[in-house]
Formats: C-alpha cells, structure tokens, sequence
C-alpha cells in the first residue's frame, strides 16, 4: 500500500491536487506503518524517501547504521548512506520543473498590514540562485558556517534555502539577541559572513539590525572570529540605507549585489549524511548547544511528518507564526511545507499588531488551511477576546498545529472551538530542537480522539519510553506511568551531533540513560497510550515562546561585578505564560536599591536580549541552599509566589533561617 501511495505521489507532484484522501484513514493503518517504522526502520524510511529527488540513489538494504549506547562507543546515526540530494533543490527546482513556477511559494507581509508582497516558486528559486552565486563569491563553500541575523522578510526563508543549495550550513541567530549572544554565536560556529537587514520595526518600535551586527563583529573578532562579510537588507521603513552604520571594506547592500548575479546556480549534490544546518538552543544548561542537522534524514523525516501530521500538500496554504530563528521556524515554516509544494505565509511583524484581528484577517485573506502557532501567543490573543476571530472567515482553516509548550486546557477549547469551529485537530505537537521534527502527537485523522492538553502518540519511528527517575529503569511496556520521558531507537531527522562539541552531544542526550535518548522532559503515559509532558527535568522559563535557560540569566547577572550569586526562576504570568523572578545577592547590603534593579536588568539586557530581563528582583542577602551546596529551587518558588507554607520537605536546608529573612524582604 505504501508502495502505490508513493508512486501516486510521484505522479501528482507537478500538480496541486484535490485528492484528500486521507493518509491515516484508520487506527490500523497508523498502527502498521508505526510498527514497521521501529521494526524496519531502513526498509520503511528508504520507502518514504523515494518521494524526493535523489541525484544517486541510496541502496535498498545497507543505508543505515546507528549506534545510541555509549557503552558501546561513538555515538553514530546515519540514514540513506550512499544517496546524494540536495534539500532546495527538493524544497524549488522540483516544483518549477514540474510547472509550477507561477503558483506562490511565499505571500509576505509586513508590519504595516498594507505591505504585502507575493513570491512564485519561480521567482524564489531564482531569489536563491542569486544569494548561492553570491555566497560562492565570497569564497563560502561546502561545510562554511554562515550566520543569518534577519527579521521575518521573504528573504530569510530564501537566504537558508541558498546556503543549502550549496551546501553551506546556516546557523539563523533570532533577531532580537543581543550583540554579544550573536557573538558567542558566530565565535561558536566559525562563521565569516553575516546575512543581515539595516533594522526591523517591532510593533511601534524601530531596532537597528545592522548596529547590532557591527558590535558583534567587533566582539566576534576579540574573540578570534572575524566577520568578513556582511550583506545587508536595507528595510525602508525601520532604518534607511543613509542611516546605517556601515564599513564598506567588509559591507555591501543586498540591493546592490544580489540583482546582479546571475539567476542560475547548479545545486551542490550533498551525501545524505553531509550537515545541512546548525541552529543553537536556548541554552538552559549554560553555553547554547548547536545543534547539528542532516541533509538526507531531515528533509525525509521534516517532510513526512508534513504530510503525515499536519496533512500539507501541493497547493496548500500554510500560516507559521513562528520566527525562523527557532527549529518551528525551520521545519514548519521554510522546509517542511517546501518541501510538500505548499505557499507558505510570512507575518514580519508582531502577530497583535494592530490588533487582535491581524492573525484571522491573514487567514481569511489568503484561505489558510493548516495554522501553526505556540501557547504563548495563543493566550495573548484568546485575551483579546472572541469578538477579533469572529470578525473574519475562517471557513477555510482544516488542521491547527502548536508547539514549544504545554497547551492548557483553556487554550485548546477555545483554539478548537473558536478557531477551528470545532472541525479542525488541533496537533499539539512535543518535539525538540534536536529531534528536527514532530516526535509525540494528536493525529489529524477523525478516528483519534484528541485530549485537551495532551501530547498524543509517537510519530514514525518514534518509540518513548518512560524511565523511572530513582532507578534509570524503564516503567513496562504500555502500562500507565509517570516519570523520565527518554527515546528507545532512531529516526532520520533526529540531530547527529553538537557542533564542534560531540562529546558533549554524547554527555547530554546518552549518558544520563545507557541505550536511549534523554529528552530532558517528564512525561505521563495514561491507559490509552496517550502521552502528557509534565515540564522539564531540569529547569528552563518559556516568556512568550522564547525560552530561557535559567544558567543564562543567572550567569549574566552574576558576570556584573556588584552581583555575588544569582537565582532565577519562572513564575506564572497571565500574558507571558512565565515571568522571570531573580533572587540577588549583591556584594555589600548597601545597595539593595531601585537604582540597582535597573542596572542589573540593563546588564541582561545588553549581555543577552531585552526578552530575558527579570520582571521582578528579589534581594536575597543569602539563598536557600542544601547541605552540598545546591540551591533550593522548589523552595525559592514557594516563597516567589507566597505559598511558603508549602515548602515541603526542607530537612536538606543547610541555613533554615534563610526561608524567613527571603519573605521578609519579598516586594521590598
Ligand atoms: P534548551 O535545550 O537549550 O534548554 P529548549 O529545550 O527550550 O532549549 P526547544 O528545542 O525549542 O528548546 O524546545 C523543546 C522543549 O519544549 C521540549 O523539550 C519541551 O520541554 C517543550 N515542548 C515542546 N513542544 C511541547 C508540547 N507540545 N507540549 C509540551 N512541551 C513542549
Ligand atoms: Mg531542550
């Protein structure tokens, strides 16, 4: 059955079909081709992966090999070994070349509502070409990191979509970190040229891109990497061409050189198991991890999991409000809906301005069919209340994706009902940035009964496993359990490494549970196999979908000199879904003032970005902390949001005086 679904789909491809039908027509079929995903995983991805363009073909049998236990050496995953492709070529040429040249890949717009603009396939394929020419003449080759700093404009999508085309690999910094994060971002991953825009207004507000980008050079170079090139967008609205800091030694205007390159440029036929991208993580556990992506396996895995849980085909009309800075951005919003030949729906400005209305005019204005969107936003805009979706035609909406955080009940009834009319699933999917796509899910099929709040089941080649946290061990087969979430096998677009650290890649994701893929993430299996992430390991602070790592913030306010120690973190917050709390120490009682408050978040400010200033400082002349020296989080919560009556166990406290004295001085 596969078989023919497949070669059906190498029939269609030039073509935006009507055909519906649906992929996961029932519990069997989704059962059948899960089994043979982690029975066979060679023989049911290689199947899969005849839907894309293969220069040379992999081998049927002998195209995988994997090894996940530490134990028994390097940790090694490789899938569709021997094959060549190239991921743009897959995400264009192919729909170009099948005559669809004139149907629109991306339809743009700005911040200002009126700014619009459309991009054919045709159009964006030639878009690439150019920037590839150009990249090739600044001497990035196969394997060169090039950084891309830009605001959500059609060209970031096609500036990733050039490094592909030859095989450069991309690491997209989020446009609203600071100079010195780029930084330790471009030192990190040895990149010489920095794609960039002369500034982007957010909301009312301009923020000048490019002055950013120089600072970071300079501290780039002080760091051993010097930036050797830097393109630049100029963007009109947030800062004029005459305006921008600029170094013509090293500067050039994206307006200037790329329309004169020429339109073609051959695609460089990369192995399966070349890098095709590296994207950093939020860092929770100190310095940002980059990530590191597959070409074979991640388009395969990204693009499936398109077709299979989010239902994209040729023509579909796909609206991601997430940032290409982070991996939705990737797999969601450029790759995975090129790759199935959908238009693809950019908003490069905030999705509540003007008003709580601009996500559904966007919808009924381009007849959106999936919408892809994060908690965060979802419960900004369920404030603004019903009377903004009721205002527009959401008739054409048939799928509703989220990601990045646990959806609350009250999210998803309303997502459901208000949005969707109660006709659409709404996919809430638990994946990660290292997993490259969706791993647990509700299915988009009328027979799968979605539960409000849940992860669902396991995607192809998806097996999780819940680890009892005490002893390591693995809770049996399909009971009902709670504990560690941890991934039992492989599938082709997990990430293979951290770059240039893949001891560290080993430590982290295999060596805190012999044989399996730590997650960092709790879980609940209920009695219908249904999963339900129950937080982190560890700890993180999601503020409006940008997710912090506490060691972040904590080690930018300790790097201020009047600052001794540092505790940070997460409260609820109504808008925000978290708020970041900071426990202070400072050096000397003396200052524990306003003045000093300011400072110090002035300090996160510029060291990371304004979206990981603490909303509220705390004085803490001492922190709760356990005889080895740990500090007491669960505790540090407790008195955050006056429930220290319920401090629970506190026998480990070294100094139990430290409780009293941090609420006393709460608000103060
Ligand atoms: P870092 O690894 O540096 O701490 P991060 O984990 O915040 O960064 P991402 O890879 O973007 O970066 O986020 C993945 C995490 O987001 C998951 O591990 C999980 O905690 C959370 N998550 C993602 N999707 C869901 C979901 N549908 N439901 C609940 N939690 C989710
Ligand atoms: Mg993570």
């Amino acid at each position: 059955m596969q078989r023919l679904e497949i070669l059906a789909r190498q029939l269609t491809a030039g073509s935006a079909t009507n055909d519906r039908t649906p992929l996961l027509a029932s519990r069997d079929v989704y059962d059948s081709m899960h089994r043979k995903s982690v029975e066979d995983p060679e023989g049911f991805w290689g199947e899969l992966a005849l839907g894309y363009h293969w220069q040379n073909k992999f081998p049927a049998r002998g195209h995988m090999s994997y090894n996940t236990d530490v134990g028994r050496g390097k940790i090694d995953v490789q899938f569709f070994c021997g094959g060549t492709t190239n991921i743009a070529y897959n995400c264009l040429d192919r729909w170009v070349a099948a005559g669809r040249g004139d149907d629109p890949c991306v339809l743009w717009e700005g911040n200002d509502e009126n700014e619009r603009r459309t991009v054919t396939y045709r159009q964006m394929l030639e878009d690439v070409c150019r920037l590839s020419n150009w990249l090739t003449s600044r001497g990035v080759k196969k394997g060169d990191s090039v950084t891309i700093y830009l605001p959500m404009v059609a060209e970031l999508p096609a500036a990733m979509l050039a490094c592909a085309r030859i095989g450069a690999v991309h690491s997209v910094v989020f446009a609203g970190f600071s100079a010195e994060a780029l930084a330790q971002r471009i030192v990190d991953c040895q990149g010489k040229v920095v794609l960039t825009a002369s500034g982007v207004m957010r909301g009312a507000k301009a923020v000048p891109l490019k002055a950013i980008v120089d600072d970071a050079a300079k501290l780039a170079a002080k760091g051993g990497q010097p930036v050797t090139s830097v393109l630049c967008l100029e963007v009109p609205s947030a800062l004029r061409a005459a305006n921008t800091p600029w170094d013509a030694s090293r500067d050039v205007w994206w307006g200037d050189a790329i329309p004169i390159q020429p339109p073609t440029c051959p695609p460089v036929w990369l192995e399966a198991e070349d890098r095709s991208f590296l994207l950093y993580t939020s860092g929770s556990t100190g310095k940002p991890k980059g990530v590191v992506h597959s070409v074979g396996g991640y388009m395969v895995g990204v693009g499936e999991s398109c077709r299979y849980l989010y239902d994209m085909r040729p023509g579909d009309v796909v609206f991601t409000t997430a940032d290409c800075g982070w991996i939705t951005g990737h797999s969601y919003l450029a790759y995975g809906p090129l790759l199935c030949g959908c238009t693809v729906v950019i908003l490069g400005g905030i999705p509540t301005h003007p008003d709580g209305g601009r996500c559904w005019r966007m919808v009924e204005r381009y007849k959106v069919r999936q919408f892809y969107t994060a908690p965060t936003l979802l419960r900004s805009l369920l404030q603004l209340g019903d009377a903004w979706p009721r205002q527009s035609d959401l008739s054409s909406l048939r799928i509703l994706a989220s990601a990045g955080e646990p959806m609350n009940e009250h999210a998803w009834h309303w997502f459901h009902e208000m949005i969707g009319g109660s006709r659409c699933p709404v996919v809430d999917t638990w994946w990660q940035t290292e997993t490259g796509n969706g791993m647990i899910t509700p299915l988009p099929a009328t027979w799968f009964q979605a539960k409000a709040g849940a992860a669902g089941v396991p995607f192809f080649g998806v097996l999780p496993v819940i680890l009892d946290p005490a002893t390591g061990k693995e809770l049996p087969g399909n009971a009902p359990a709670e504990g560690v979430l941890a991934l039992r096998g492989v599938w082709p677009a997990m990430a293979r490494t951290l770059y240039g650290d893949h001891e560290r890649w080993e430590q982290v994701y295999f060596a805190p549970y012999k044989g399996y893929y730590f997650t960092g993430d709790g879980a609940r299996r209920d009695e219908d196999g249904h999963y339900w992430i129950t937080g982190r390991v560890d700890d993180v602070i999601n503020v409006s979908g940008h997710r912090i790592g506490t060691a972040e913030v904590e080690s930018s306010l300790t790097e201020h000199a009047d600052c001794a120690e540092a505790a940070v973190i997460g409260v609820d917050h109504a808008l925000k879904g978290q708020a970041i709390y900071a426990f202070v120490t400072l050096r000397g009682v003396d200052h524990q003032n306003d003045a000093m408050r300011k400072t110090l978040m002035d300090h996160v400010r510029k060291s990371i970005g304004p979206f990981a200033v603490p909303d509220t400082i705390h004085w803490a002349p001492a922190l709760p902390k356990t005889r080895s020296g740990k500090i007491m989080r669960r505790v540090l919560r407790k008195i955050a949001s006056g429930q220290e009556k319920e401090l629970g166990d506190v026998s480990t406290l070294a100094e139990p005086g430290v409780v009293e004295m941090l609420i006393k001085l709460r608000g103060k």
